[in-house]
């Protein structure tokens, strides 16, 4: 694994030249990216999408959406489950030099516009908090660890009905 969050080459735009256009003015980026590093804890197989950026008297309007490959885990049986997360884009980037740059994300005096931040941020938060392998998923025995939905195991069978527990103590008193 490279630990090279700082590249994020592919979402770091230049935007000189749309600067200079007149307010309304609008360009379309598009994102291809085979790796995207943009956080060590978020594993993503690719990112794609578009993002149309429009120039205001701030800075830059960006909107678009963005969807990345992300293996999340079963939180049943921690199998791998893929699943497509989506970022959807719509912020205002003022200039670093702006007198109103009070917005949370800027244009760097070098005409850069990094998305990279505020895309890992919205990817994170479509990440399925229960992500499930499958809906009927019988996750890992409590007792032993086995993966139910792959085999069976003997403590599952003792388990698997509350209501004979109290039977089996009644049985122990008897001894
Ligand atoms: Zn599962
Ligand atoms: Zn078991």
């Amino acid at each position: 694994m490279r630990a090279n969050a700082a590249n994020t080459s592919g979402l770091a735009l230049n935007v000189g030249f749309l600067l200079n256009e007149n307010i309304g003015h609008k360009s379309l980026f598009t994102v291809d990216e085979a790796a995207p590093s943009l956080d060590p804890e978020l594993q993503l197989s690719r990112l794609a999408g578009s993002v149309q950026l429009t120039r205001t008297p701030q800075g830059l309007y960006a909107a678009g959406r963005l969807h990345a490959g992300h293996t999340a885990e079963c939180v049943r049986c921690l199998a791998p489950v893929p699943v497509t997360l989506e970022a959807d884009i719509a912020e205002l980037y003022s200039l670093a030099s702006s007198a109103d740059a009070d917005t949370e994300f800027t244009i760097s005096d070098s005409a850069l516009l990094d998305l990279a931040p505020l895309v890992r941020e919205l990817l994170v938060l479509d990440k399925p908090a229960h992500p499930l392998c499958r809906a009927e998923c019988k996750g890992l025995c409590a007792q032993c660890g086995t993966n139910l939905n792959e085999a069976a195991c003997t403590c599952s069978a003792e388990t698997l009905d509350p209501r004979l527990a109290p039977l089996s103590r009644l049985k122990t008193k008897e001894d």
